[in-house]
């Protein structure tokens, strides 16, 4: 049976040990790097199905580094960061990881992004639902060549935002979105006093695709950063 590879890059040996620990319980393989410099060639030799990105390196900043294996690479990230850090986050996220751990996480947590991210791939889910023309998800289902949104099979109607919006999110379940993200794909320009208005039309789309939309399955609030859109 195939072990996923999992690429672990942190400087701080207290946190790097609690990784390996966890992930010899589990079935995956994985390698080490302490820095920048051999992170970026480790993700090019070791060719790992995720990788697990300290933002706080001595020789690099993060961002740095998923900037420049996106230049090559759809590899899941997952950020690791420190509370101050919430800034660099966002920024990480927008050049392109995937999710994000706040120091401390617990390990439930880690290994449940771990499989969020496994699940995504190499190449997101954005490449196999833009071949295909209808998106499932739990009883939500989206015929993108109708332009059409379904729940249980029954017609949701949504205003021409509120379904773009869920587009978006669809085309990247598993994935966490900024708000500036969101923002430029919907609207096509990203301006921070937007986030209150992305906020309305989130409220009224989720009355309409969650069951309780005080407790959603679907879009997960992601508080200060953005949303995702879980898989069932
Ligand atoms: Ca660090």
């Amino acid at each position: 049976m195939y072990k996923p590879k999992i690429l672990v890059v942190e400087d701080d040996p207290a946190i790097t040990n609690l990784i390996r620990t966890t992930l010899d319980t589990q079935e995956y393989q994985y390698h080490t790097a302490k820095n920048g410099t051999s992170a970026i060639m480790d993700a090019v030799s070791y060719n790992p199905d995720v990788i697990i990105l300290d933002l706080g390196l001595p020789d690099m900043d993060g961002v740095e580094i998923i900037r420049k294996v996106r230049g090559w690479s759809g590899v899941p990230i997952i950020i690791v960061s420190a509370r101050s850090e919430d800034q660099d986050k966002v920024e990480a996220l927008d050049a392109g990881a995937d999710d994000y751990l706040t120091k401390p996480f617990s390990i439930d947590e880690f290994l449940a992004r771990l499989r969020v991210a496994l699940r995504r791939g190499r190449n997101g889910e954005t490449a196999a639902s833009a071949q295909s023309a209808l998106y499932q998800n739990g009883e939500l289902s989206i015929d993108y060549a109708a332009g059409c949104a379904y729940m249980e099979g029954k017609e949701i109607h949504l205003t021409p935002i509120e379904y773009k919006l869920l587009c978006v999110l669809a085309k990247n379940t598993g994935k966490v979105l900024t708000h500036n993200y969101i923002l430029k794909e919907v609207w096509g320009t990203a301006v921070a006093a937007d986030i209150p208005s992305l906020r309305v039309f989130m409220a009224t789309l989720r009355k309409k695709i969650e069951r309780d939309s005080s407790a959603p399955k679907y879009i997960q609030t992601h508080i200060g950063v953005g949303y995702r859109m879980l898989r069932q």
